[in-house]
């Protein structure tokens, strides 16, 4: 049942609530609105200058309106008085097309009418950096393999526990936390959800996690790439589909290949097919490109994909699947929107199933040592400007995904490469400064 949040908020002892919506490039944008006026603003919604953030607007449209959706709000646990709730973002009573959430819901909506009720669970990792972000926080965290370090994760104890305690209190099922394979770097996990829960959650995580680093005097990062040498920050999505009412997964089918429904498979088989389109939304930055295209690090591997193929129980490809009725898609990191990561994967997964796409051969190998066995294996984009020309020219997924959503995501996204490319770094000058 839909919660009446002025009502709600009495119960709870919620002063303010933070209307919340998400741009195009991932960042969060809330007005503090204290409980007296949230009746009014939870049918008018709160009211923002859309041109001041990244949506592709311009400075003459008129308000973008950001109405509360009351199924997604948390209490901060952190601050019980002050309350998250995700917005639907509305322009003269119509929906703001390219609003990564409202993408998400049509796509959600999209698969309901074909019976297919997707969930999904994130895997996001980060840094905890020191207060400047200049380096990681731990100056004794320095192990060549530190992946799943016993003493490092303790001396990071109580920020982990503290978020850890808040996932437990809000009902996300967290099971496990580990320090990753980088130097600083940790991974928080919490029961899968239907995608739009997953996705508000996910926002809503990123935003806890860096505000109780910055409590404790440190500086959280998703930066997908922050460091040369250390292993970068996935977001990995473990991805079943389930029937409407969620009691079967469809997916699930122990007498096929791995346990892989043959929906399940052309669910795949989309992704496949899509994959270096949709790298254009899973790894969005300038910098996503240098975690799948990285060297090895000092401890022997990135653990992030650089080439379109799938196996079994293996971290080596872009898609592994562990055990029966899901998959692990490896691409994603930590830059990726949470709605239009979980929104481009129903659409290319969608478009698997209604053209019954095959992911072709499975590949049980090492990619990284004997991926040069697999003869004409699709390699995933070098680079942002790479992904973002297959995104353009892969018309399903763009129509998919809407076409104001991908003409205004193209074009900023152009504008973001085309302002690194005006840039110099040390290393050209390094290299080129005595030629
Ligand atoms: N950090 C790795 C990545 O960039 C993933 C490590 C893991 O398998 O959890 O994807
Ligand atoms: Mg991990
Ligand atoms: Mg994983």
């Amino acid at each position: 049942m839909t919660k009446d949040l002025a009502k709600w908020a009495k119960e709870k002892g919620v002063r303010y609530f933070m209307i919340s919506y998400t741009d195009l490039f991932g960042s969060q944008r809330a007005k503090l609105v204290p409980t007296q006026a949230i009746a009014d603003m939870s049918v008018e919604g709160a009211g923002f200058a859309g041109f001041a953030t990244w949506l592709d607007l311009t400075p003459a449209h008129p308000d973008l309106m950001a109405v509360p959706d009351p199924d997604s709000v948390i209490q901060l646990p952190w601050k019980k008085e002050v309350a998250w709730v995700a917005a639907r973002a509305t322009m003269e009573e119509k929906r703001v097309e390219q609003a990564p959430r409202n993408v998400l819901e049509r796509l959600v909506g999209e698969a309901a009418k074909e019976g297919l009720r997707v969930k999904t669970g994130v895997e996001p990792e980060f840094f905890l950096l020191n207060a400047e972000g200049t380096g990681v926080s731990d100056i004794y965290d320095t192990a060549e393999k530190p992946c799943y370090d016993q003493q490092a994760i303790m001396r990071r104890y109580d920020v982990i526990s503290e978020i850890c305690d808040y996932m437990l209190e809000l009902g996300w099922e967290a099971y496990q936390n580990d320090h990753e394979d980088a130097t600083g770097q940790f991974e928080m996990n919490w029961k899968y959800d239907d995608a739009l829960a997953t996705a508000d959650k996910h926002s809503f995580f990123k935003f806890m996690v860096k505000s109780v680093a910055e409590k404790h005097g440190f500086r959280a990062t998703f930066m997908p790439k922050p460091f040369k040498g250390l292993t970068g920050s996935g977001c990995h999505a473990h991805i079943s589909v389930w029937s409407l009412d969620g009691k079967q997964n469809v997916f699930a089918d122990k007498s096929k290949e791995l346990g892989l429904s043959d929906q399940g498979r052309t669910f795949l088989g989309g992704i496949m097919k899509h994959a270096s389109a949709l790298a254009a939304i899973t790894n969005p930055t300038v910098n996503s490109y240098k975690r799948i295209n990285a060297p090895r690090t000092t401890s022997g591997a990135t653990w992030a994909p650089n080439t379109v193929t799938w196996t079994g129980n293996n971290r080596t490809h872009m898609v592994r699947v562990p055990g029966p009725g899901r998959f692990e898609l490896r691409l994603p990191d930590g830059a990726a929107n949470p709605y239009l990561l979980q929104a481009v994967i129903i659409a290319a997964g969608l478009d698997g199933v209604r053209s019954k796409a095959d992911p072709g051969k499975r590949h049980d190998i090492d990619m990284y040592a004997e991926g040069y066995k697999v003869k004409g294996a699709p390699k995933l984009p070098l680079n942002l400007l790479d992904a973002l020309r297959d995104y353009d020219k892969d018309k399903t997924l763009k129509a998919m995904m809407g076409e104001e959503f991908s003409s205004a995501f193209l074009k900023l996204k152009h504008k973001e490469w085309t302002d690194y490319c005006s840039h110099f770094s040390r290393w050209e000058t390094e290299t080129t400064l005595d030629i």
